[in-house]
Formats: C-alpha cells, structure tokens, sequence
C-alpha cells in the first residue's frame, strides 16, 4: 500500500483527501450516505482519473465513482476503500453550435448543465433536480420535464469518453466501441468511469411548468382519467402525480405537476386543460417558466433521514389495476410518498435494443419512498412490503436510479435476462475483474 501511496502522490495531480484532513467529513459522505473511506481522490484532468483508476485496481478491491453523489443505494461512498469523485470535472462547453453538441464532464450537475446552456438557448432532457449528477442519472436512465419529448437522458448521448479498469482512455459512440456506447446507456458505471458525456442538446424556449391540486376525495377518478389523457396528450405535455404524503396524511391532495414544453400559451392550455377538468381544481400554480428553474435545488436532508425508495412500470394493460390500488393505500395512515410519473412519447419510440436500457414500453413508473430516522423507515417497511406484494402481478422491472437497494432481485429487476446477458458479455471485456463493482452490479461470470 505505501508504495502505491507513493505512486499516486507523483502521478495523481488532483486533490487526495485522507482521514483527519480538513474536507474528509463532507468528501466522505454522498447526499444520503456516510462512510469511512481510506482516500477521496479528486481528478483535476483525464491523466488524473487514469492515475486513481490505477491505484484503485492495485489497492481494491473497493471502488467507489462518485458524480452527484445523489445516488439512493450510497454507491458514491464506501468503508476503508478508495472514492474516486469526479466533481472537479464539470465543463460544459458547446463542441458543435449548429448540431447543438454539448460536452459535458462527468461530474457535472444537472444545474450546471442547465446554467451553462440557457444563454444558448439550450436544454438537455435530464431529471428534475439542480443537485443531481449528470453521471448517475444518465449513466442508468433519466427521467424529467422533458421525457416525452426528447426521451431519456441516455437517449440524448452521443458519444462519451471512458476510462476502463485498465486505466486506458477510449471512446464510445455508435462508430466506435458500439458495445460498449450500448453497454452505458442503460448499464450503470459498469464499465468504467466516463470523463466526458457528448449530448444532443434541445433548443428550449420558457415552459409552462406548475401544478394543479386535487381534493384526496377525488383521487381514484383524477389519477384514472390522468393516466388515460396522458395516452393521447402531445409529447410537449410531461407529468408527474404526488400521490401520498405521509407528512400530511390521507387528506394531502392529489398534486399533479405538468411541464408543457413550449412558450405558446393556447398550444399550453389545449395540452393542459384537460387535467384541469379531471376534478375540482384547489390549486393551479402553473405559469411561463425559465426551464432551468424548474429544476429544484435539492437541499439536502437532515443528518440522520433515512431514505428507503423503490420503483416499478407499469404497462399500458396494468394501468387501471396499479392506479386502484395506489388510490386506496393512499387513504391508510400507513402510506409511503407515492408519485407516477408519465413515459411514453419519445421514450417508447427508441428500438429496445438500441440501449441498455429495458424499459421503454411503460406507460407510468410507480415511485414509493418512506423517509425518516432509521428505527421509522424500518418500522414502516412491513406495510410498505404488503403494498408492493399487491403490485406485484401488475407491475414489472425496476428504475435503477430510484432504488435505495442493490439485491439479486433488485438486479434481476433493473435488466431483463437478453440485456444482462449482452451487459456481462460488455463487461467481460472491459472490466473482468470487476473493478467497478459498487453499483448495481453486472458480473463478468
Ligand atoms: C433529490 C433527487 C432527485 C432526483 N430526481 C431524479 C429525476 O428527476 N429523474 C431521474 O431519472 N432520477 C432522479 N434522481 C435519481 C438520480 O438519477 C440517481 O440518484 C443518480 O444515481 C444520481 O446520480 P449522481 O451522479 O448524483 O449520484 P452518484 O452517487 O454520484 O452516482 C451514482 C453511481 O453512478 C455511477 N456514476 C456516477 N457518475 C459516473 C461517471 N461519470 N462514470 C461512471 N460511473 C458513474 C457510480 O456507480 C455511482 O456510484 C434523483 C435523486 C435525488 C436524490
């Protein structure tokens, strides 16, 4: 170990944090994890994350690649292993004005993206949060105010840059290492450590961007009617239901949230207003908006919350049976935070073999959490377990990045059997020795 310490301090020019150092507590720790790692490595360039992935592969075998650090399962840390956090690595720069190709660096946030491409009058179709890394969310999907129109985040990449467990840099694109461009759009930080993304970026206008409030009363027939609408509203029109809130009990309303992506007032309220007509309307906030002020910030929580998410989506069959459901667990004071938010449109028009991601048929994607102290979440995980076990024969896969654990199960739920297969073999090549093992893991063997 100490001559590999004494490697990385000639060969790695960015930032190396180690316990008792003055930012050791907050770089130890992600937005919803702690932990206790033996470095926080902070590349300043390329060379330099060529440099930890070295060291890391001599060091391991704990590896922990760190973008956002918003990731829900705590990937973004570890206990007595090496953090590689790419943060320092968050240029956005415009490579192609008149294709609107944006270069974006690993560790960038969404935020940045969204500040660095409004005076250009672009938008990338990302999440809904300022806070979060552009390398977790696309890296496995990336769901937000532009899903419909523009599809996921990964569906926007063109091209990325990757350090493999080797410590080599190489180039994913559809004309270069197609498997491996394939392989993370969809598979995760798998395969290596992308130092830059290449995006297709949107030229965006002011959105009209809000929510409309429902009375609990009304819950089943709003959301039934919302689902349906959504089948045949425009692309523009991207939504998303608060369902539940524990915090305000069975009477909390029903909050549907719009994003209507366009400027065009008529063509907003055409897309719009039939939501509005689905129940009685005690709350309508919905107004023209600069779209990067639709992303939150992303505060984080109180030291000690414990977050337990889990995910599922439901084809177009199963809608009817999921809503009821959800409408009436709604109504018990044992309810998680329930949303349901819209696919559909340009996500389902993607073949599914074009990435690794496996679930482009999906209508809606079902997103329970419960949040609290540790003895609360693990107090209210019997109830949350017997909401699941009735979705269970209506629902199918899971969303990765909306899910705070890492099971067989959970594994077997984000990539269908053809997709993980495709991904090991991917893997094989490029990481065989499983390197980059914290996240939802594709195993070389
Ligand atoms: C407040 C909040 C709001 C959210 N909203 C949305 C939303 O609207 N839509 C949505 O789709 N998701 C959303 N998410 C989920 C989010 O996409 C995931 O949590 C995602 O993993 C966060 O990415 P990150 O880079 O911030 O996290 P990190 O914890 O930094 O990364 C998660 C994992 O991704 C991998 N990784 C990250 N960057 C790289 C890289 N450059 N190269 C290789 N591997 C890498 C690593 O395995 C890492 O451990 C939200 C999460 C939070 C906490």
């Amino acid at each position: 170990m100490s001559s590999a310490l004494e490697t990385l301090r000639r060969d790695f020019g960015g930032d190396i944090i180690e316990p008792g150092g003055a930012e050791y507590d907050s770089a130890s720790r992600t937005l919803l994890a702690s932990g206790n790692p033996a470095h926080v490595l902070r590349p300043g360039s390329v060379a330099d994350v060529q440099a930890g992935v070295r060291i890391a592969a001599r060091t391991g075998p704990l590896l922990s690649v760190r973008s956002g650090g918003h990731g829900f399962a705590g990937f973004g840390t570890n206990d007595g292993g090496v953090v590689i956090d790419l943060s320092q690595l968050a240029d956005v720069e415009l490579i192609d004005k008149e294709r609107h190709l944006v270069r974006i660096g690993g560790g960038a946030t969404w935020g940045q993206v969204a500040a660095g491409l409004a005076p250009h009058g672009l938008a990338i179709s990302s999440g809904d949060t300022k806070s979060v890394g552009v390398g977790g969310l696309t890296l496995t999907g990336g769901i937000g105010w532009k899903v419909r129109k523009y599809g996921l985040a990964l569906d926007n990449v063109a091209a990325a840059e990757v350090v493999t467990a080797d410590g080599e840099v190489v180039q994913a694109s559809a004309e270069e290492n197609p498997e491996l461009f394939w392989a993370i759009r969809g598979g995760g930080g798998n395969f290596g450590i992308v130092t830059a993304f290449d995006f297709a970026a949107h030229p965006t206008t002011d959105v009209f961007y809000g929510k409309i409030a429902f009375p609990a009363s009304q819950a089943a027939t709003v959301i039934q009617g919302w689902a349906d609408y959504l089948r045949t509203a425009p692309d523009e029109l991207t939504s998303t239901a608060d369902l539940a809130n524990p915090f305000r009990g069975p009477e909390a309303p029903v909050e549907i949230h719009v994003a209507f992506d366009g400027d065009d007032p008529e063509l907003a309220a055409q897309a719009i207003d039939p939501i509005r007509r689905l129940g009685t309307v005690t709350g309508d906030d919905i107004a023209l908006t600069p779209y990067a002020d639709t992303l939150a910030e992303g505060t984080p929580p109180p030291p000690g919350l414990q977050f337990a998410l889990r995910s599922a989506f439901v084809d177009q069959e199963s809608v009817p049976e999921v809503l009821q459901i959800l409408a009436e667990v709604r109504a018990s004071e044992r309810s998680p935070f329930i949303a349901v938010r819209s696919l559909g449109g340009a996500v389902s028009r993607v073949p599914d073999d074009t990435t690794a991601y496996a679930h482009r048929q999906a209508e809606l994607m079902v997103v329970t959490t419960i949040a609290g102290p540790k003895p609360a979440v693990q107090a209210a995980r019997p109830a949350l377990e017997a909401i699941w076990a009735r979705l269970a024969p209506h629902v199918n896969g899971a969303y990765a990045n909306f899910l705070s654990s890492a099971t067989a199960e959970d594994v077997a739920a984000i990539y269908p059997t053809e997709t993980y297969q495709r991904l090991a073999a991917v893997k094989r090549q490029y990481d065989p020795g499983n390197l980059f093992a914290r996240n939802h893991n594709i195993r070389p063997q």
